[in-house]
């Protein structure tokens, strides 16, 4: 077992795509699932906060000083996949893009739309990701997770769990995801598959600003009704405060056109809710998870 690395006050900003983020007291990166206990035990030990991280593609982090541990998950990498079966097993750290590549070059299908989401397995669980009407639980067979608290680790079949729309059961409890299992379509046709990954990727790239830092959409969408048509509809299409601004592309996400700060992009969020509730009488539900507020 190698040391364990323990970083301080490293500064969360380059660990979100919205490039916001205050400082954390302490920080590491594990590269293996035996590396990432230890660091739990030293938590433990240490009587210290912890909190993990994926990508940090779907977080907004208070501009402060973070008390405790921050475990990024970005560097648990390993992943296997059985083009016979369609079985794949990843990491939580395992990019989404990087499955839908693997898929269709083995030729499985139902992986095209994770294509264009810069987030983690780990935390795609956790959100339970989706586009549209598909969402990454549907083709989940098991997750394995530690109970942060007494580090005892277990493994869930999917009928244990309970998913919805962007909503798991990793939501209301202490565990950290280590890894989990998938089963996708396996003895496609490789060329339809790679082709639509593409296109798919083409679609995303011209209807939401990936040209800037962000965090995906900002607000889940309303029973029978969108985010950003609502946002739209009450005028707020590339309404800023600061630096960070309503997109003019997309009106569910929020982009940060310099330095935007964390205050700049809570205050916005705020503002579009107020307005919202106001003329619609509908209350958006964030779907960017908040540290520190
Ligand atoms: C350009 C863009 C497009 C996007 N498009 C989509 C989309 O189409 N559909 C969609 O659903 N989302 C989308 N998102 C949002 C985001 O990518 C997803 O929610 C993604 O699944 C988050 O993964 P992450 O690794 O970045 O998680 P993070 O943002 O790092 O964390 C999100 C939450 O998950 C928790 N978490 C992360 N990893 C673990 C773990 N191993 N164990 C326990 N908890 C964990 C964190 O504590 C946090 O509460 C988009 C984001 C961007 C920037």
């Amino acid at each position: 077992m190698k040391d364990i690395i323990i970083k301080n006050n490293i500064n969360l900003l380059n660990y979100t795509t919205i490039k916001v983020g205050g400082c954390t007291e302490f920080f590491a990166e594990p590269e293996s699932i035996s590396e990432l206990i230890e660091y739990l035990k030293w938590v433990k030990l240490n009587n210290l906060k912890c909190r993990i991280i994926g990508a940090g593609s779907n977080l907004l982090i208070k501009d402060t000083l973070h008390n405790g541990l921050t475990i990024c998950t970005k560097k648990l990498k390993k992943i296997k996949i059985n083009k016979l079966s369609g079985l794949v097993e990843a990491e939580s750290g395992v990019m989404l893009p990087v499955i839908a590549n693997l898929l269709a070059h083995n030729g499985c299908e139902g992986g095209e739309w994770l294509i264009g989401i810069p987030g983690t397995i780990g935390g795609a669980v956790f959100m339970n990701a989706g586009c549209g009407e598909l969402w990454i639980s549907k083709y989940l067979l098991s997750v394995q997770v530690i109970d942060t608290q007494n580090l005892k680790v277990y493994s869930f079949n999917k009928e244990n769990l309970i998913f919805n729309y962007r909503f798991s059961s990793f939501q209301t409890n202490k565990f950290a995801i280590l890894s989990a299992n998938f089963m996708f379509r396996p003895n496609s046709n490789i060329k339809k598959i790679a082709d639509k990954t593409k296109e798919n990727l083409k679609k995303r790239t011209k209807t939401q600003p990936y040209h800037l830092p962000s965090f995906g959409s900002v607000f889940k969408n309303p029973t029978n009704n969108f985010a950003g048509k609502l946002i739209e509809e009450v005028g707020l299409k590339g309404f800023s405060i600061g630096n960070a601004q309503v997109s003019k592309l997309h009106s569910n996400f929020i982009v940060n056109n310099g330095d935007a700060t964390s205050e700049e992009i809570y205050q916005l969020i705020t503002v579009i809710q107020q307005k919202v509730l106001q003329k619609k009488g509908i209350f958006l539900h964030p779907e960017v998870r908040m540290i520190g507020y």
